[in-house]
Formats: C-alpha cells, sequence, structure tokens
C-alpha cells in the first residue's frame, strides 16, 4: 500500500484493560477500543487477576472487530503488530500475547513485544484521528509516569533511551490514590473518586506529610496513606466520644477536605520533582503519563511550573493516560523502526524493567562480541529469572 503510513496493530492486555488499536506511523490514532474491568474488580476493592485473565480472553476478539470495522481496514492491510510483553499481571499478559502471535502468525506478520512502561510514556506522541498535526515532544525530556502500579521519573535523550532519575520506594501514586479512596468510603477506583471529592472541600487546609526523600528523585506514599489513616481513625473515634459520629463513617463535608487534602500532598510532591528534574538536566520539554496525569490538579500544576520556565508540556488525553492498546502501537512503532522483531517465542516478561538495573538503554544494539556482550547476557539472564518470564508458545506454531 504506497502513499500511506505504515499501520501497527497493538495489543495491550497486561492488567485490567484489554486495549486494542490501529496506529499509523506510530502517533495517528485510526480506531482504538478499550475494555474496561473497572466494573468487575469493584467488588473486591482491587484488581483479581484471574478475573482479569478471563475478561481479557472474553473481551480481545470483540475489541479487535470493533477497531478493524471502525477504522475499515483488515489485517492484511496491516503492517505489523505489537503487544504488551510486561510488566503486567503474567495470566493477563499471556492473553494478549498468544493473540497477537497467532495474529502474527496467521497473516505472516512482523511481530514486536513492548514494554508496558514505555507504552504510558508514548501515549504522549499520539494524535487523535482528526487532530491536526502538531510537532512530537522534543528531546531531551523529562517524563513523570504515574500509575496504579508504577511512578518513576526519566530522563530521555532519545527515542528508547531512558534514565531512571527516581522511582517510588514503596507505593505507586495510583495505589495510594486507591488505598486512601478506601480509606475515606470513597469506592475503587481511588484517584478519580478523591478528585471528584476534593472539589466539593469548603476549606482548603487540612496538610498531610510530603515525604521529600531529600534531594533525591524518589517518592515514598505510605507514610501519606498511613497519615491519612490515622487522621480518619482520629476523628472517627472523637465523633464516638462526642455522640456526632454517623455509623463509623465521617461526615461527606469532611471526606471533601480530607480528599483535597490528600490530593494536594501527592501532587505536590509529583510536580515539585518533576520540575525539579526539567531544571536539573536542562530538560527541553515534560511528558506526563499513566492513569494518575488524567488528574486535573496534577495536570493544572505541571503545566503552570513548565509555561514559567517556557518548557512544552506534553499530558495525553484522561483516556490515552490510563491503559490503552493506542500507546502500545505508539512505543512499539518506535521499536519496529529501530529494527526490532520479536520470535514466536516472545514470552510474559511479569516484572520486566524499562531501564536495565546496569543502565544499558533496553533497546539499544546490544554489544555482540567480547566481554561486554557475556555481561549483558549475564545481565539479561538474571534480569529473566529474576522476572519469571512465562513462555508462551501457540499451538502449531511450530509447522511454520
Ligand atoms: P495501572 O495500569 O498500573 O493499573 P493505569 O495507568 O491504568 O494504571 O491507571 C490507573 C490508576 O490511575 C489507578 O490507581 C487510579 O486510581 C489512578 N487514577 C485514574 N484517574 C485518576 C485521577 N483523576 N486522579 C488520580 N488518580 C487517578
Ligand atoms: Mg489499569
Amino acid at each position: 500500500m504506497s502513499g500511506r503510513e505504515p499501520l501497527l496493530l497493538a495489543i495491550e492486555s497486561s492488567c485490567d484493560e484489554t486495549g486494542v488499536a490501529l496506529v499509523a506511523g506510530g502517533r495517528r490514532i485510526l480506531a482504538q477500543a478499550v475494555a474496561s474491568q473497572i466494573a468487575l474488580h469493584a467488588p473486591a476493592g482491587g484488581i483479581v487477576p484471574e478475573l482479569a485473565a478471563r475478561a481479557h480472553l472474553r473481551w480481545i476478539v470483540p475489541a479487535l472487530r470493533d477497531v478493524l470495522e471502525s477504522a475499515g481496514v483488515t489485517i492484511p492491510e496491516v503492517d505489523g503488530i505489537a503487544v504488551t510483553a510486561g510488566p503486567g499481571l503474567a495470566g493477563s499478559l499471556l492473553v494478549g500475547i498468544a493473540f497477537a502471535k497467532t495474529l502474527a502468525w496467521a497473516h505472516q506478520l512482523p511481530l514486536v513485544g513492548v514494554n508496558h512502561l514505555e507504552g504510558h510514556l508514548y501515549a504522549a506522541w499520539l494524535l487523535d484521528r482528526d487532530e491536526p498535526e502538531r510537532p512530537a515532544p522534543p528531546f531531551p525530556l523529562v517524563a513523570l509516569v504515574a500509575s496504579g502500579g508504577h511512578t518513576f521519573l526519566v530522563e530521555m535523550r532519545d527515542h528508547l533511551a531512558y534514565r531512571l532519575l527516581g522511582e517510588t520506594v514503596d507505593d505507586a501514586a495510583g495505589e495510594a490514590f486507591d488505598k486512601a479512596g478506601r480509606l475515606l468510603g470513597l469506592g475503587y477506583p481511588g484517584g478519580p473518586a478523591i478528585a471528584v471529592a476534593a472539589t466539593g472541600a469548603r476549606r482548603r487546609d487540612a496538610v498531610l506529610p510530603r515525604a521529600w526523600l531529600g534531594s533525591s528523585y524518589d517518592f515514598s506514599f505510605s507514610g501519606l496513606k498511613t497519615a491519612l489513616r490515622r487522621q480518619v481513625e482520629a476523628e472517627l473515634a472523637a465523633g464516638a466520644r462526642a455522640g456526632t459520629e454517623a455509623g463509623g463513617r465521617l461526615d461527606p463535608l469532611r471526606v471533601a477536605e480530607l480528599a483535597w487534602g490528600f490530593e494536594e500532598a501527592v501532587v505536590d510532591v509529583l510536580a515539585t520533582k518533576t520540575l525539579r528534574a526539567a531544571d536539573e538536566t536542562a530538560a527541553r520539554a515534560l511528558v506526563l503519563g499513566g492513569g494518575v496525569a488524567s488528574n486535573v490538579a496534577l495536570r493544572e500544576r505541571i503545566a503552570a511550573g513548565a509555561a514559567e520556565r517556557g518548557l512544552p508540556v506534553f499530558i495525553p488525553p484522561p483516556d490515552l493516560c490510563t491503559d490503552n492498546g493506542a500507546m502500545i502501537g505508539a512505543a512499539g512503532w518506535q521499536r519496529f523502526v529501530a529494527g526490532e522483531r520479536a520470535g514466536s517465542d516472545l514470552g510474559a516478561r511479569p516484572a520486566w524493567p524499562l531501564v536495565r538495573p546496569f543502565g544499558t538503554p533496553d533497546t539499544r544494539r546490544p554489544p555482540r562480541r567480547g566481554p561486554a556482550a557475556r555481561a549483558y547476557e549475564a545481565a539479561l539472564a538474571a534480569e529473566r529469572d529474576a522476572a519469571g518470564d512465562v513462555p508462551v508458545s501457540v499451538p502449531g506454531e511450530d509447522a511454520r
């Protein structure tokens, strides 16, 4: 097909969203479908891995059909397939990987395995179907990814090259929101519920602690969560003593004030560290990704700080901050361009880190010869052992 940009079919199933998308030239979303499992996991207050994997199985084919239909594209018109290979829940990852490998095999299409965290970063490159062209984020840049499972800051000097500046030492920011949502009786997921509740706060003076961890770029949110729990318990006990407590629940206005204080504490730390990282690395742009990047208070804080510095900010719209297939198409495109191809031995990598422990950017051509190559292989093997790779084989693929 000449005269058009190469088209990737992208599949994401690492956690609790089944995402399928068609992405042209690594940026333009032709169509996408996300089957969310939020309602499925809400009664448990968190993701139930076995249910998640089954739901991926149930929804992956309908999601693909939906995407092909709305883009008016058939699979033979696709140029390649990108699929999340990790990190994530093993059972969930296996569904997407087996599906992608089967399609690649059946249609003789090249396949590439994508790191989910890299997907969250590359969501900032995406353009919606009818959105006017705009420049891609310039390098060097600083990117914050804050999701339910991860929170980290990286510097990117080029595509697929990441220098880890800092990461959470305990809870991820989204996880902290989810736990706080539960403490405040706001339900699951906590992030959006807390953001909504916070807008109802009349007094905005609740101060909860921030863990700055000195001058490092690391994050810690578990102390904040504990402080909130103690505060809630203390106020409930005081209410019981005074005979004003209402069935072990805080008054909705007080919940709103504490939700505001919690959100403010998380946003303060995330934004302050991200902006300082931009200053200290002389970044030319800021990128945000992950579910927590859909938080309006965080977006506004980052946008204001970036405007003061004259820096452009790239934050995907909320539906591209949370898990989706399109972001895997954007990141997968960069891997395709770098010449990467996955074989039929592509397996799930539940603990796949974005940045290799010894600092070699993940997808730079690995050293081929000599001690450097041996060290690289040894590090890879160690990482695979630690990550507990799960091999996937597609029945009949040996016949290829
Ligand atoms: P993961 O794949 O790690 O579950 P996602 O990128 O799908 O993460 O994001 C989900 C997380 O984002 C949840 O923890 C949720 O509470 C959080 N989140 C979503 N929207 C908001 C918001 N508006 N404010 C804060 N957190 C949010
Ligand atoms: Mg998710």
